[in-house]
């Protein structure tokens, strides 16, 4: 019986056949073939969804106004019908930390998922792989194109190309400088020609980032500049799935016939095609074990599935595998980091959802002048207050202000203070508080601001503080 390898100690030379260098171990352009498939099928939808929704969800319109704006200029961030303001930054920070934790429970579910179908570094990458592939032909055609010398086919075709990924990156710089600026402006002012505005300024900077991203860097971001290559590492375990080459079933690669015995010629299923290495984005052969140069992508899963089809061998030779299935062993039932992962996932998501849900529109914030108390004319004790008011909502609103004490509190306000505050808008309104009948507290009376609604006297938002008399 065979001895069972794991993924991870994969030797980097095949085991027969005649050793090829990869383009990632020679440096040359990688020029993809193309392929079909199921996991480029879900790749698509996937990554198509997510681009249809990143180009189209900035041009939706609700009352009148962007539906998705971060408006830097008046500080506020509609989504929908929700407004958010600097004050609500930590929902910000409570999202990317969600986000964070999301991302931990499908990396030890499935390795680098994320990097191969949704990630826009790959999926732009792939998008422009494509372009290359309407402008210059399939790989063979680009490979004998980058050797040829310079003709006027030649430079017709790099032209287009390069035309056809810059007006790519124009569109996605203004498609997302379209959700800090009114996109239809921006677009407006982009194809009239107004690019003195620091708006134009950001669309081409991001424009000039994606092309060079996803037209000359391509895999060398995933490999060399992405964080994220770096530390998933570490968080893959005995049942992670990965991208994987069965070596018990590939080895002895080698060419053979269809209808040969190619066991009895001491061979396994993998014919040396090469195929996996010429449609992996990253140029590496996957039979030489997990590397981290792999995104996960399944294209070479794909390719391999075609040739077994073809061969009449069982699919799968290449396929998400976990190190613990590879060696031929169950898969566990219960996985507690994973579990761990989604639970905290699950209930982060629930927290979160119901404090977007419960968070006041009104905010009050209650400031003690700096002068304890002083005394009216008619001999009475004043405290005064600064009450810092803002209006969340996206409409104006109008307040006034009441007061909560204890029964005997004897507390009242000078007088009766109304205010009108337009969406968005914050008032630093002051407030006296007297107290009228003589206190039995001895120091200070704990109370409460009230803002509510004017209309209907809906306690709206509250502040507490304390009314503080002379010692005596
Ligand atoms: S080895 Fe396979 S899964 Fe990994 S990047 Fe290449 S094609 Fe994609
Ligand atoms: S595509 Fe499959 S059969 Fe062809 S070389 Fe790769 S692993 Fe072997």
């Amino acid at each position: 019986m065979s001895e069972t390898i794991p993924v991870h100690l994969l030797p980097a030379t095949p085991t027969a056949g005649k050793a090829r260098k990869t383009p990632a171990q020679t440096g040359e352009p990688i020029h993809t073939r193309s392929f079909t498939g199921r996991f480029r099928n879900w790749r698509l939808a996937v990554a198509g969804s997510l681009a249809v929704l990143f180009f189209g969800t900035s041009w939706l319109n609700m009352e009148g106004r962007q539906a998705v704006l971060w408006d830097l200029g008046e500080r506020k961030f509609h989504v929908f019908n929700a407004t958010f303001w600097p004050q609500d930054l930590t929902l910000l920070s409570a999202l990317l930390i969600i986000s964070a934790f999301a991302l931990f429970a499908v990396t030890v579910y499935a390795g680098r998922i994320w990097c191969g179908y949704a990630c826009p570094q790959s999926t732009w990458t792939w998008a422009f792989m494509w372009a290359e592939k309407v402008t210059e032909g399939d790989r063979l055609q680009r490979i004998k194109l980058d050797k040829a010398p310079w003709s006027f086919n030649k430079l017709a075709k790099r032209t287009a190309k390069h035309g056809l990924w810059l007006a790519m990156s124009l569109a996605t710089g203004i498609a997302f400088i379209g959700y800090f600026v009114p996109v239809r402006e921006l677009t407006a002012d982009i194809l009239t020609g107004q690019w003195f505005t620091a708006s134009a300024f950001w669309v081409f900077f991001i424009g000039l980032f994606t092309y060079g991203n996803a037209g000359w860097l391509r895999e060398k971001v995933c490999v060399h500049m992405c964080p994220y290559a770096r530390f998933q590492a570490v968080m893959y375990d005995k049942d992670t799935l990965a991208v994987s080459y069965n070596p018990t079933r590939g080895e002895n690669r080698g060419s053979r016939k269809k209808e040969e015995d190619y066991q009895a010629k001491g061979l396994g299923d993998c014919v040396d095609c090469y195929l996996c290495v010429q449609v992996c984005p990253t140029g590496i052969d996957i039979r030489d074990g997990l590397q981290i140069d792999c995104i996960g992508c399944a294209a070479c899963i794909d390719a391999c599935d075609s040739v077994m089809d073809k061969m009449d061998y069982p699919r799968g030779l290449i396929s998400y595998a976990s190190e613990r299935t590879l060696a031929g062993e169950a898969a566990p039932r219960f996985r507690p980091r994973l579990l761990g992962y989604v639970t905290a996932v699950i209930l982060m998501c629930g927290a979160l959802a119901f404090t977007v849900y419960d968070r006041e529109l009104t905010a009050v914030n209650v400031i003690k002048d700096r002068t304890l108390y002083r005394k009216n004319s008619e001999g009475h004790i004043v405290n005064v207050y600064r009450l810092k008011l803002m209006n969340k909502t996206h409409e104006a609103a109008h307040y006034h202000i009441a007061l909560r004490q204890p029964d005997d509190g004897g507390l009242q306000l000078q007088r009766q203070y109304r205010i009108t505050l337009a969406s968005g808008e914050i008032v630093d309104l002051p407030v006296s508080v007297v107290q009228q009948n003589g206190s039995l507290y001895q120091g200070a009376i704990p109370f409460t601001f009230v803002v509510q609604n004017n209309a209907d006297g809906k306690a709206l938002a509250e502040g507490s503080s304390t009314f503080v008399f002379p010692t005596r």
